[in-house]
């Protein structure tokens, strides 16, 4: 079963725009990186999922960063995305550990916390980003979404994100929906479909059960046309060569402290946790290339 995709259609003569994805696999590699929680996984993986779809609706080389910074105990959680269904992330703290919730849930608003902000950060390839914020409404994350594109877009949007976690705490199932309104439904058309939406199952149990995005968007929603379906996938930009140039950029006297304090360095990457090492020689290498 394919794992990592999304899918973009239309429905209702072009009246709606849908996405659907499901990050499962992409989740799965995260938490195996980070060591997330369960709570940590389920918050990482909805705003991954959430990330994945923003960034299809990007073209070409644009890239999206999506930050949730609630007051929660897990601090920030950061997910680039972009046009291609490039993907990674992590949270702040991955070990937060809560109760279950009162419905027996894993307690992510808990986590994220309730007071705070969603900031989306786009790189259209111009001199400045374009950066659109809004508070933090639910802590649970779908629900923040919905307020972002009303708010922040003005789309009118149905967002659910799910994230099961297995007993043994690995991701069982991770993936989501946005549905956006465009002009030109009826009061109708809006009410049958607030009727479905409030009828579906979990996302996370029909993604569980098997069941594709194209098969969950059309037990929602009449007339669904396909536009597109494209792979997701893990990558971080980071490398040896990334790293070598974030040294050199830090000087000589930095890096000559480095040397002579620790005789050896190590970095390792915020979004993958990949470690790169550098002994002696190849410090030496780097304070040479300062000059
Ligand atoms: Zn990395």
């Amino acid at each position: 079963m394919q794992q990592n995709y999304l899918i973009r259609a239309t429905a209702l003569d072009g009246k709606v725009r849908a996405f659907a994805a499901n990050t499962t696999g992409i989740l799965e590699e995260l938490r195996g990186r980070h060591h997330t929680s369960p709570v940590a996984t389920a918050a990482l993986g909805r705003t991954l999922t959430a990330g994945a779809m923003m960034g299809a609706m990007m073209k070409g080389e644009e890239k999206l960063t999506v930050q949730v910074k609630g007051d929660g105990p897990l601090g920030q959680i950061v997910v680039d995305a972009n046009a291609k269904g490039d993907l990674r992330g992590y949270v702040d703290d991955p070990t937060v550990d809560l109760p279950l919730n009162e419905k027996g849930k894993l307690d992510v608003r808990g986590a994220v916390g309730m007071d705070g902000f969603i900031y989306i950060i786009k790189d259209l390839g111009m001199k400045e980003p374009y950066r659109g914020s809004t508070p933090i409404v639910s802590g649970e994350l779908g629900d923040d979404f919905t307020y972002y594109f009303a708010k922040s877009e003005q789309t009118p949007s149905a967002v659910a994100l799910g994230v099961l976690v297995d007993i043994d705490s690995s991701v069982k199932a991770s993936g989501g929906f946005i549905i956006q309104l465009m002009p030109g439904m009826t009061d109708e058309e809006i009410g049958e479909l607030e009727v479905r939406l409030s009828q579906l199952p979990p996302i996370t149990s029909m993604l569980d059960e098997g069941k594709q995005l194209e098969q969950i968007l059309e037990e929602l929603l009449e007339g669904v046309e396909v536009k597109e379906r494209m792979e997701l996938q893990f990558r971080c930009k980071c490398s040896q060569e990334r790293v070598e140039q974030t040294l050199v950029s830090l000087g000589r006297e930095e890096l000559q402290s480095l040397l002579e304090e620790q005789g050896q360095a190590e970095v390792v990457c915020h979004f993958c946790n990949e470690a790169y090492h550098f002994d002696e020689q190849q410090l030496q290498a780097l304070i040479y290339k300062t000059t």
